[in-house]
């Protein structure tokens, strides 16, 4: 194997390419650009355009495209090859600065909510010249925007990169406070991911897993995960060979892989990449979960990245974690070791306090799917509710503020705000609450509620903006402060009375949080995507969208609208999935056993009335009652898709999607995990959850 160093980033037209190949003026230009985020000129863009386009040749390529994400949360991609005709038959390879630029999709087929019939019939990409261009099998691939004529973003990269300049203007408003003149401040994440790994033989063999991506049927294995000897374990050797692959694929791509383990569940593995930009890691993401399937497909495995692939069993997230940091390197959540900068933290902290308990139902919607629904509130994942764990440290000290008590910890009587340095509170690794949506892990905030297969573009935009609007609140009040110190202290202490009840330490899975205490504090509990999409478009959400420029009233219209849509559709065609199965290899399964059993007994009985058949017969009645029962939850689950189908206002489809199509799914769904109890293994007509978990040895 190539040493890591030189493969890392191989595939990508990064900086140090960029200063090898272009002229010193042009990477000075583009690299001004960058930086103060201006839009490129277009004979800067020409020599860019060249130097790109000899570099991917030399590396084999034959097209480009311009790679984007919609909102349909995958990336979307459209090839065109480098070639133009150049006389008697023969072809030059070429590629504008027109074309680096500016791309003209058709957009006609991507969910936009209604905006494109509104506006504009089509759309545009546009280069985002902060993340990297790269090849991918033979194309040269350019991170764009993607928008409508008249302006409106129908991509999940436009909001982030508005938000991220929302956050940073605030932050760096609040820093000259503090006598630091930050040039700019950036949102960074490292977004954990899980993923299971099953054998491609079983996966073919369920139709679920093939349209829906997760199993719709499966009793309980008989071991699952209750030994937790996965978490960490031993990987077996097809698994390393796998993640080993994917590591050189991902550090070919310039995508810090860093980390890799077993998780909870069996067949459940994860990958964390070192932290970057809240852009740069997004667009990361989505190619790190492109590369594992491919990858896996190159084992003989397929790499399910559903929220919930299996019913009983750890379902996949993707903890966020996330931070703010200076064009110079400062983490803003990180503690500091003078009493100003300790201030100054504890300033930003209120910041996140403030902005996650005021918009508890942004951040419930930024995570919301029909695929997560199953995961949040299932003993494994956090609940619907969003909460944040500070620790016990933390919050003693922030109590300590509040009251202007003593603090154990701490030597002085009082704490004074910028006077005295913060006891030392070191990170606990052995009492990190697992069960927390939103924790504080010493320097970064772990949003852990975000899906395995989403895109954590929209989580990392709510996040941004929410706390830009915390930050623009208190950097008004400071600004206009005679007394700094005092405003300081006041804005800390009533930040922390008005707030406190966000903050919760204990399980989360308790069914006395869920139940009792959540509700006495008042905590917003919205369960499943449609009884949370609604708060999109409040009247308060679209002002603050508006107010910080990250998305119009119009866009977010038209992102309920596509959310609401796509949970209606997942669900259908799901639960189509279901009756399918049901009708084609469920049903005439059963059928066929009973019948065996059946004349097993007959044939027994005709040997000798002596014999005992007592035990086919009983299973014979057994089955065949549950034949029945699973014809009837057929015709009703038939019945309700065939309502939902006829239905034409999107809320109130995806409302009944869920009351009554998904209600019917799981009640078929039991009917059926019953049924496969009783029924012979050799007739039943796909692997069982034992199989499909246990593929991979
Ligand atoms: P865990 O114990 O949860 O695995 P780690 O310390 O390994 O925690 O970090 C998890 C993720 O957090 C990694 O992707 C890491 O790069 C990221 N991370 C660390 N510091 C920051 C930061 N300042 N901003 C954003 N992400 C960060
Ligand atoms: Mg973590």
């Amino acid at each position: 194997m190539t040493k890591v160093p030189e493969l890392f980033g191989s595939l990508v037209f990064n900086d140090a390419v960029m200063r090898e190949r272009l002229p010193k003026d042009t990477y000075k230009a583009l690299h001004k650009t960058i930086a103060e985020q201006k839009t490129l000129d277009i004979s800067v863009a020409n020599v860019v355009a060249n130097a790109m386009k000899d570099w991917a040749l030399e590396h084999g390529a034959t097209h480009f495209t311009h790679w984007f994400q919609p909102m349909t949360g995958v990336t979307a991609e459209k090839h065109d090859s480098f070639i133009s005709p150049a006389g008697e038959g023969g072809v030059i390879m070429e590629f504008s600065g027109k074309e680096l630029i500016k791309g003209e999709p058709d957009a006609s087929s991507f969910p936009s909510g209604g905006l494109r019939a509104t506006a504009e019939a089509r759309g545009y990409t546009a280069w985002d010249p902060t993340s990297y261009a790269f090849l991918k099998d033979g194309t040269l691939c350019i991170p764009t925007a993607f928008c409508s004529y008249s302006g409106e973003a129908l991509d999940q990269k436009t909001p982030l990169l508005r938000s991220m300049d929302a956050v940073s203007k605030q932050a760096v408003r609040l820093l000259k406070l503090f006598g630091k003149d930050a040039k700019y401040v950036l949102s960074t994440v490292g977004p954990e991911q899980e993923y299971f790994l099953i054998d491609k033989e079983m996966y073919l063999k369920r139709k679920d897993l093939i349209y829906t991506g997760r199993t719709l049927f499966g009793a309980n294995p008989p071991k699952g995960q209750q030994l937790e000897d996965h978490y960490f374990g031993t990987i077996k050797p097809r698994v390393n060979a796998f993640m080993k692959e994917l590591d050189e694929e991902l550090w070919k791509l310039g995508i810090y892989s860093k980390t890799k383990h077993n998780e909870v569940a069996p067949a459940q593995h994860e990958m964390a990449p070192v932290f970057s930009t809240t852009n740069i890691a997004t667009d990361h993401n989505q190619l790190a979960m492109e590369t594992m399937k491919k990858v896996a497909a190159r084992h003989g495995m397929v790499c399910l990245l559903h929220e919930k692939p299996f019913a009983g069993v750890n379902g996949s997230g993707k903890h966020n974690n996330w931070s703010l940091s200076t064009d110079k390197g400062e983490n803003l959540l990180d503690p500091g070791s003078t009493p100003y900068e300790n201030a100054q933290f504890l300033l930003f902290l209120c910041a996140v306090i403030k902005a996650v308990d005021e918009h508890q139902d942004l951040l419930r919607i930024s995570v919301a799917s029909a695929g997560n629904d199953h995961r949040l509130g299932a003993n494994e994942a956090p609940p619907a509710i969003i909460s944040m764990f500070l620790g016990d440290e933390l919050s003693a000290i922030l109590e300590a503020l509040e009251t202007g008590s003593d603090y154990a910890g701490s030597s002085v009587s009082e704490m004074q705000l910028g006077v005295d340095v913060l006891p030392h509170f070191p990170r606990d690794n052995t009492d990190r609450n697992r069960t927390s949506p939103f924790a504080f892990t010493g320097n970064k905030f772990e949003f852990r509620s975000v899906g395995s297969s989403a895109s954590i573009a929209m989580p990392n935009t709510v996040l941004n903006t929410i706390v830009a609007d915390s930050l623009e609140q208190f950097a008004d009040e400071l600004e206009k402060a005679d007394d700094f110190r005092a405003a300081l202290k006041n804005i800390v202490v009533s930040t922390i009375k008005a707030h406190k009840r966000i903050v919760f330490n204990g399980n989360n899975y308790a069914p006395e949080w869920k139940d009792v205490e959540a509700k006495k504090r008042g905590l917003l509990n919205l369960p499943s995507t449609p009884e949370a999409l609604p708060y999109l478009i409040r009247e308060e959400n679209v002002a603050l969208f508006e107010r910080h420029h990250v998305l119009t009233r119009t866009e977010l219209i038209s992102r309920y609208e596509v959310l609401l849509e796509n949970y209606t559709k997942v669900i259908n065609i799901e639960a189509t999935c279901m009756c399918n199965m049901v009708k084609k290899s469920i049903m005439p399964a059963a059928i066929e056993y009973s019948r065996s059993v059946a004349e097993t007994a007959l044939v027994k009985k005709q040997l000798s009335q002596a014999i005992d058949t007592s035990v086919e017969e009983s299973l014979v009645t057994r089955i065949s009652a549950a034949i029945a029962r699973l014809s009837e939850k057929l015709a009703a689950l038939s019945a309700a898709i065939g309502e939902s189908e006829k239905m034409t206002d999107a809320y109130e489809q995806a409302l009944y999607s869920r009351k009554a199509v998904f209600a019917g799914m799981e009640e078929l769904r039991a009917v059926a995990d019953e049924m496969e109890l009783l029924v012979s293994k050799k007739y039943w007509p796909f692997p069982t959850y034992g199989d499909v978990l246990y593929s991979v040895q």
